[in-house]
């Protein structure tokens, strides 16, 4: 696989296919990054979107998205993006799975992420104890003792990079699916112990002391990572210097072009705030791999 592109997404939602669409029409290389089933879409049953008069499930519009983008010659790569540096021209994009890519321009569509409190005693803790940034608070645990508890690339990593700080690092897994062997194989290597007994509640005082597991034993812990799915655009985003409201800083700043304030990266999509529905994310969709396509083209001199 060629591992340089015109224009990277990252998000396999209706507003990354959408770009994905209207950019790879456009002639350029683009590659995608994402999971369609950690779309909000894939959830949903549609009754508001133009052209379905009966309701429509929301995986059978991915499916048919994702069908449309391999016929236009979209490389598609069913991975999360775990960090992105700038280069001098473009950027580079890092998977789960350690594999790099660059691209000339930059789409971001990677939707929000709908938090919820897992435990008794979650929302008390917040900041003392209990964190939802690995990349943000690792640093505070230098010396101590740490569970991460979570699903999907960003738990992995994240219990993989608090080595690097912590003295001793737990790990329980939350998904119905199992812990991919060779990442299995590296929490050994990293001395990562993974929990069988599931946690439920938090125990302390004033900050967090452990984490009560199922069968009433406490595992005595100073901090609690807790991370679900992908990274989310604030831990990616925030070393590139992209801008967000900056009344709720959920929601990435853009013009009317989908530009974001760093040159070469568009967003689209529930990203943007809301309304978070398809038709809006469409839209801006179409907007955004317009925009990138027009910025790449600039850039190659090509108009
Ligand atoms: C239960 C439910 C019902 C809904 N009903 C309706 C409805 O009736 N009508 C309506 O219009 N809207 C509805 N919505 C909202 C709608 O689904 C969203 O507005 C829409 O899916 C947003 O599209 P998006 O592409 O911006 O984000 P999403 O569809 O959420 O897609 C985000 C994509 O980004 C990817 N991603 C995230 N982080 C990373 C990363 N680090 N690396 C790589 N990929 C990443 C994910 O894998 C996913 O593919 C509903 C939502 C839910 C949850």
């Amino acid at each position: 696989m060629d591992l340089n592109y015109d224009i990277a997404i990252i998000g396999l939602g209706p507003a990354g296919l959408q770009a994905g669409i209207h950019a790879g029409r456009r002639k350029n290389k683009v590659i995608i990054f994402g999971k369609t089933s950690e779309s909000a879409l894939w959830q949903a049953h549609l009754e508001n979107y133009f052209g379905f008069e009966e309701k429509v499930e929301g995986k059978e519009l991915l499916s048919a998205g994702i069908k449309q983008l391999k016929k236009i010659g979209v490389t598609i790569v069913e991975e999360d993006i775990i960090k992105i540096e700038p280069l001098e021209k473009g950027f580079k994009l890092i998977t789960e799975k350690e594999k790099e890519f660059t691209a000339l321009a930059l789409i971001l569509a990677m939707g929000i992420k709908r938090k919820k409190a897992f435990f008794k005693n979650e929302k008390k803790f917040i900041g003392k104890g209990v964190s939802y940034c690995v990349d943000c608070d690792a640093w505070f645990y230098k010396g101590k003792k740490v569970v991460v508890i979570g699903n999907g690339s960003s738990a992995i990593w994240g219990a993989k990079f608090l080595t690097q700080f912590a003295e001793e690092v737990y790990f329980y897994y939350f998904s119905k699916e199992e812990i991919p062997s060779e990442e299995k194989k590296s929490f050994e290597e990293k001395g990562i112990k993974i929990l069988t007994l599931k946690p439920i509640e938090i125990v302390g005082e004033d900050e967090v002391k452990g984490i009560k597991l199922e069968d009433g034993s406490i595992l005595k812990v100073d901090g609690i990572f807790i991370e679900q799915g992908a990274k989310g655009s604030l831990e990616l985003l925030v070393s590139l210097g992209v801008e967000f409201d900056l009344e709720t800083f959920n929601y990435v700043k853009v013009d009317k072009n989908m530009k974001t304030n760093v040159d070469g990266i568009f967003a689209c999509g529930d990203i943007t705030g809301p309304p978070l529905q398809v038709a809006k994310a469409v839209g801006e969709g179409c907007i955004a791999g317009l925009s990138a396509s027009d910025y790449v083209s600039k850039i190659k001199g090509e108009n």
